[in-house]
């Protein structure tokens, strides 16, 4: 019996669990996986470590990035610049297991290699029904919060409408090689066009030693390492990846369809990629479950001090996320509903549009420069403005 049994030990589940355990809450986390952190499916970029209170450690950063190149399918190259902001590319190995060991520390209990397999409601309790070499057995808990990532069942087994649709499911596949010549070891390479990642783009993240050499493709055609194999062998970034050799191979999905719709019922949350919290446009979730995982923990804390666990206690739960993060999230659905109508032509003259160098990106300030500089573009935006 647990006041909080947290599902999944991504970034989204060590948070939840570290913050209902700091609060007091008797905390389980289940992982299915037999290592936390394994296996990685990311490009492991993340914009702040400092929003969360943790220190950029040399155990799991890799490399410091204050920006990127943004690459048109013809190459017009757009630059832009965080100087006041920086990110980390980080070890997710070692980064999913330190927030993990934070989690521990603070007094969660970790059961690695459990697999939650069912979920019922048992008065006002959850069974979640997990499986651990072969054996199944039940965990009792007032409150779960679902953390399982793109394959989620949870939160549909709990009778909310999560169902991702495979199509605005962005497949990606990625390697992580030596010898990469990068353009500058502190910035991230993307590069767009239809025929290089069709219904996302292609990157390439300093990581240290290495860097990350991946793509995410939305497309029935070809499959995501097809793709990458082409870009390697082929994009405007061959010479520099001629010599370059892979140290590991990642796959994996991101859900690009936006929020669901409802992420909490009676004594039951859903954090993370399960719940659609990761940016349409660029795929990155890692700080959005990190943040909504922090609250959903915060909120379950208080809700076993209260000894009350109803949907009306738990709803702070969405109330809190979507006033930080759901604008945000809306906001990147239409620009990537935009930039996948147009043509590589089109995404050329965007880029000249934007000009060689712009600071941070504030999407509104960038349709209004785009308005100004290309008004035949207007038809893609008009929406937006309107
Ligand atoms: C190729 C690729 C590149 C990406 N690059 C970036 C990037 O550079 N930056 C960025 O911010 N985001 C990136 N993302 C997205 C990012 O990886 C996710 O948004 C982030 O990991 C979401 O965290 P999470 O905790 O919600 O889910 P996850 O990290 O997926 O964690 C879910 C955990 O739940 C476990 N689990 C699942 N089901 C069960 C179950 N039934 N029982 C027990 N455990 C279970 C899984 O094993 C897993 O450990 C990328 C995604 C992909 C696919």
């Amino acid at each position: 019996m647990y006041d909080v049994i947290v599902i999944g030990a991504g970034p989204a589940g060590s948070m939840a669990s570290y913050y209902a355990a700091k609060s007091g809450a008797k905390t389980l986390l289940v992982e299915k996986s037999q290592e936390i952190g394994e296996p990685v499916r990311c490009a492991e970029a993340i914009q702040s470590l400092e929003d969360f209170g943790i220190k950029p450690s040399d155990e799991f950063v890799r490399s410091v990035v204050v920006g990127g190149y943004l690459f048109s399918p013809s190459g017009n190259k757009v630059i832009v610049r965080q100087d006041k902001t920086k990110g980390y590319v980080v070890e997710r190995k070692i980064f999913d297991k330190y927030l993990a060991i934070r989690a521990a520390k603070a007094g969660a209990k970790i059961r690695v290699k459990t697999n939650a397999i069912g979920l019922e409601r048992d008065g006002d309790y959850w069974n979640v029904i997990v499986e651990h070499l072969g054996e199944e057995k039940v965990v009792r808990g007032k409150i779960v919060i679902a953390c399982d990532g793109v394959e989620s069942n949870m939160a549909e087994l709990a009778g909310l409408k999560a169902k991702k649709n495979p199509m605005e499911v962005c497949s990606c596949a990625e390697y992580e090689m030596v010898n990469v010549e990068l353009l500058n070891k502190n910035m991230m390479e993307f590069y767009f066009g239809n025929n290089i990642a069709p219904g996302g783009y292609a990157w390439i993240f300093p990581k240290g030693e290495t860097a990350n050499v991946g793509l995410g493709v939305r497309d029935k055609k070809k499959k995501a390492i097809d793709y990458l194999h082409d870009f390697i062998e082929n994009s405007l970034a061959k010479d520099r990846l001629k010599n370059a050799t892979p140290v590991e191979f990642k796959v994996g999905g991101a859900p690009v369809s936006g929020p669901i719709e409802k992420t909490y019922t009676d004594g039951f949350m859903v954090v993370g990629d399960a719940a659609g919290q990761i940016s349409p446009l660029t795929g990155g979730g890692i700080y959005l479950a990190m943040d909504c995982g922090r609250i959903a923990g915060e909120v379950a804390g208080k809700a076993v001090k209260l000894g009350k666990w109803d949907e009306e206690v738990i709803k702070e739960y969405e109330i809190r996320w979507k006033e930080k993060h759901y604008e945000y999230l809306m906001n990147h659905l239409k620009y990537r509903k935009i930039l996948e109508k147009m043509s590589d032509d089109e995404l050329d003259i965007l880029a000249e549009a934007l000009g060689e160098e712009i600071e941070d990106i504030d999407l509104k300030k960038f349709v209004k420069t785009i308005l100004k500089k290309k008004p035949s573009l207007i038809k893609y935006f008009k929406d937006l403005i309107s």
